[in-house]
């Protein structure tokens, strides 16, 4: 039977967290009492807030919160006021703790370009037109976890710096499985991207995708060199469906693509654990505009979306979520980052109202 009893730990968090969430939150709603879920929103404070309260970024009950969820919806943490803490007492120290204790593995950014804000890409309307990519990276492997690492002075008295990039095989097939169930949910099209010419470590991967892709034989597998494919993503990003990488790779690759359309405050993201997921816009909090109601709450809205799709499969209300942004942005709505001539110049708490609006039409 399907499950309609869902736990979800909402962490607001810092700077413009509060105000986003508080928007996020009235979507959330909507799909509760329409479409007779029972989604059980339990609040709890990381980051500066949570340091401010308990004197530490992420306090065991936030985190006992967090693991016994369905997923998790955070706003984003940090702030001016935190800067000079000891490292490990920073806000951001949360975000680190929730992914690690979390098993996260897997994050996912997809890079939509909306019609109407076409004109915000840096890149020529005809190039970013009609986009839809979804980037899936690997988040606990590669350079950043392998060892030896350090710097060291060697006896010729000069320092040595080193880097491992190390994969397993399960930790490959872990993401390309993952990388192959989003793919099949959309056009069936999987491009792998590695350095398979030059490194063993992603010959391995290139191996064991392509392996795992054995067990898909509906999905359009390609591989890529990273090279290629920061190119690709300038020349012609629509040629994406599904781009599946590893940890650096996808680091880099995926601030390129959120590039492509422009406004940060569109962006959401989703982070897969073996246990929970975690959902956040990718942008940060904002400090310079927080509490003056003009933050972009899409970002975050679009996350609830995400949510609904890969945590509560709800992908039919997932969609009319993004149908209800696009609606709003197709009327004119903008808040300040977004905004274009002609269009109506609208708050944080408007925005929010304007897509809760077109939502319970879609829904009723
Ligand atoms: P930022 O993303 O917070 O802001 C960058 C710029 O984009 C700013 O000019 C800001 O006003 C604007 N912006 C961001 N989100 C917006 C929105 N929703 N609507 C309108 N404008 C928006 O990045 P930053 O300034 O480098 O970092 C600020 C703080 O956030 C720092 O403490 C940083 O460590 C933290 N941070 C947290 C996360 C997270 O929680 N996941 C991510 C990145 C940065």
């Amino acid at each position: 039977m399907k499950k309609n009893n869902f736990k979800i730990a909402v962490f607001a968090g810092d700077g413009i967290g509060p105000e986003i969430m508080k928007e996020a939150l009235k979507i959330l709603k909507i799909i509760s009492e329409k479409k007779n879920v029972n989604i059980q929103l339990n609040e709890g404070l990381v980051g500066g807030a949570a340091y401010d309260h308990y004197g530490t970024p992420l306090p065991d009950s936030s985190l006992e919160l967090a693991l016994c969820s369905d997923a998790v919806l955070l706003g984003a943490v940090g702030g001016p006021q935190w800067e000079s803490l000891d490292y490990s007492l920073r806000p951001e120290r949360a975000l680190l703790g929730l992914r690690g204790n979390l098993g996260i593995f897997a994050n996912l950014r997809p890079i939509v370009a909306f019609d109407e804000l076409l004109d915000a890409s840096p890149l020529k309307k005809n190039i970013v037109q009609g986009i839809d990519i979804m980037i899936v990276r690997e988040l606990t492997g590669d350079v950043y976890f392998g060892k030896p690492r350090g710097v060291k002075k060697g006896n010729d008295g000069k320092r040595r710096g080193v880097n491992t990039m190390a994969y397993s095989e399960d930790e490959i097939r872990r993401i390309a499985v993952r990388a192959f169930e989003i793919a099949r949910t959309r056009k069936k099209n999987l491009l792998s991207v590695d350095k398979a010419n030059i490194l063993e470590t992603m010959e391995l991967w290139r191996d064991v995708v392509t392996e795992t892709g054995q067990d898909y034989p509906d999905i359009n597998l390609k591989h890529m060199y990273v090279d290629n494919c920061a190119l690709q993503l300038i020349r012609n990003p629509a040629q994406f469906d599904v781009i599946v990488t590893t940890n650096l790779f996808g680091d880099i690759l995926s601030d390129e693509a959120a590039m492509l359309t422009g406004s940060i405050g569109m962006l959401p993201s989703a982070s897969l654990g073996e246990k929970t997921a975690l959902y956040e816009p990718i942008h940060g909090s904002a400090p310079d505009i927080a509490g003056k109601n003009i933050a972009n709450p899409l970002a975050t809205i679009l996350s609830v979306a995400l949510m609904l799709r890969y945590s509560l499969s709800l992908p039919r209300e997932a969609g009319l979520i993004e149908e209800a942004v696009g609606k709003t942005l197709k009327e004119g709505f903008r808040t300040r980052d977004i905004y274009q001539k002609n269009k109506k110049l609208v708050g944080t708490e408007e925005m929010g109202d304007t897509v809760v609006k077109k939502l319970r039409n879609l829904v009723n």
